[in-house]
């Protein structure tokens, strides 16, 4: 034998040593998460469970061969996604959910990688080769557009930038919103028409005494709004609302919700569907009793039905009304009901528009994405590649995986559903096709980015920012001033441990 040969043998089989001490000398899978809002947390805890990793948990034992290690990635520094940035700071009791994926993070075999973003700081195609397998938790982060002229007027703005804005999110901090007008108009029926149209007609010291951003709460302070407009494309029945928000609106104080009783006149169909559903008759009697007189003090929330913007009217360059179309509904051959024009227009004089239309996926570079669906291909949660064949490894959840519908609790489900298939495919084997000369070459996630000078965030990071704003809002009385600007937020979470700043490292 050609002692070369043995010597090249021996150094491959030494690289594959120290690859697999940089495994954590475990035995078994490494998963990567990528998004760590609420469809990521219940990812990476029902894949540590369903692993049998030996740190706690509620594990579940089997056959299935153990998870070594789950790496959440997110791309921005503070975890919690929709948690942090979109449940409206008013709904603090939405946000105790977070309590659970704080303890995921106490978990010995989850890391957290915050400020990474996948796609750019790494690549997918590393982490098939560092990872057995993916798991794509990245949401939907844009808002759908409503294809009208005029809809990118000054004060033509998608709710999503509106509720980034007013909780804080980094992206969103300097954006504008002119709340000088009198009216606003809230395009879409879905929970998020409504958080932002609370938000627009709310007390400002009621919300001083939340997480609201304060960039957002000073200006929300100097609000000339009096009236805000939702429209509905469709009926009330069809409204996307769920009850105790819609409900809500009932009980704030200085604020009229108001609707035309003639709007709440029933087809026969949309009757049969509120006797069918309790939700949708929950929604009508609260609508019936919103259809009362005007109390005349306050601000005004208008509830308008049968309704679609045709165009949004500008003057000056700026947002001075919507036209809209008067609508009827049509029966679908599936038995649904789609709203048609019937001709009839008028325009609603405003000076601000909020699209909310619901969220669009965006793609990330190297992951597979249905265009037309907004989502990332899938069976079940098995991503599906160009070919429609299952990619080894890969997987989705949350709203990449089904679209943006459903609370923060159906993910829930919807992660196990994903993480069971997850398991399965460990049982047979079937993964990335990472191995140790893939980890040897990268040399693990961490040093490939301390390679690259990306400066991430890891958990005791994020306990040093969680405890910084935490502590700055008890001194206000708040449960929490947020940190929002990237570079802020990396000043105060400090370097990850074990690697040098970003400035030091090479
Ligand atoms: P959504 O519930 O899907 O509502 C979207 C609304 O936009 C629907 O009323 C839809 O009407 C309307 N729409 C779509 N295209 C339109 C067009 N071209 N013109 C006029 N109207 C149009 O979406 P969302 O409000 O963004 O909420 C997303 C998810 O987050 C939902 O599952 C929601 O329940 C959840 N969420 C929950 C809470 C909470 O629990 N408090 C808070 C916020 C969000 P059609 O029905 O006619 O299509």
């Amino acid at each position: 034998m050609n002692p070369s040969g043995v010597n090249q043998r021996g150094a491959a089989d030494a690289e594959r040593e120290a690859a697999k001490l940089r495994r954590g000398a475990t035995a078994g899978w490494r998963v990567a998460v990528v998004g760590a809002g609420p469809a990521g947390f219940y990812a990476a805890g029902a894949v540590l469970d369903k692993g049998g990793s030996g740190d706690g948990g509620s594990r579940e034992e089997g056959a299935v061969p153990a998870v070594a290690a789950v790496d959440v990635f997110n791309r921005l520094p503070a975890p919690y996604g929709l948690v942090r940035d979109g449940v409206a700071p008013d709904h603090q009791h939405m946000k105790t959910v977070a309590r659970a994926y704080a303890k995921l993070l106490e978990r010995r075999r989850l890391r957290y990688f915050g400020n990474v973003t996948v796609g750019a700081d790494v690549r997918v195609a590393e982490l098939r080769r560092l990872y057995d397998q993916i798991v794509y938790a990245f949401g939907a982060q844009t808002g759908r557009r409503l294809g009208v002229p005029g809809e990118d007027l000054a004060g033509s703005r998608d709710a999503t930038s509106f509720v980034g804005w007013y909780n804080g999110h980094p992206e969103y901090r300097n954006a504008t919103f002119g709340l000088d007008c009198e009216r606003v108009v809230v395009v879409g029926n879905g929970n998020v028409a409504l958080d932002v149209a609370r938000i627009l007609v709310l007390d400002p010291d009621r919300l001083a005494a939340t997480d609201i951003a304060d960039h957002a709460l000073r200006v929300l302070r100097r609000s000339r709004v009096r009236e805000v407009v939702l429209l509905g494309r469709r009926g009330p029945v069809q409204a996307s609302f769920t009850n105790p928000e819609l409900r809500e609106f009932g009980r704030l104080e200085g604020v009229s919700p108001q609707v035309d009783p003639a709007e709440l006149e029933l087809d026969a169909v949309s009757a049969a569907a509120e006797e069918a559903d309790r939700m949708k008759g929950r929604n009508m009697a609260t609508l019936r009793g919103y259809a009362g007189e005007p109390s005349g003090d306050g601000r005004a929330v208008r509830f308008r039905f049968f309704a679609s913007p045709v165009e949004i009217v500008g003057r000056d360059g700026r947002v001075a009304g919507v036209r809209v179309e008067r609508n009827r509904l049509a029966r679908l051959d599936d038995g649904g009901l789609r709203a048609v024009g019937t001709g009839a227009f008028e325009t609603i004089p405003c000076g601000l528009v909020l699209r909310s239309v619901g969220y669009r996926g965006t793609p990330v570079p190297g992951v597979p994405f249905d265009e037309a669906r907004g989502i990332v291909p899938n069976e079940g949660g098995r991503v599906l590649g160009a070919d429609g064949a299952p990619a080894p490894g890969e997987y989705v959840v949350g709203w990449a995986k089904r679209g943006p519908t459903g609370v923060i609790g159906t993910n829930k489900a919807d992660a196990a559903a994903t993480a069971a298939l997850m398991a399965a495919d460990r049982a047979a084997g079937i993964g990335t096709g990472a191995d140790a000369a893939g980890m040897g070459a990268l040399g693990g996630v961490d040093v490939l980015l301390r390679d690259r000078g990306v400066r991430w965030v890891d958990k005791a990071g994020w306990t040093r920012l969680d405890a910084h704003e935490t502590v700055r809002g008890q001194a206000r009385g708040r449960p929490r001033v947020k940190v929002c600007s990237v570079r802020e937020m990396l000043e105060v979470a400090g370097p990850p441990e074990g690697a040098a700043p970003a400035s030091e490292s090479g």
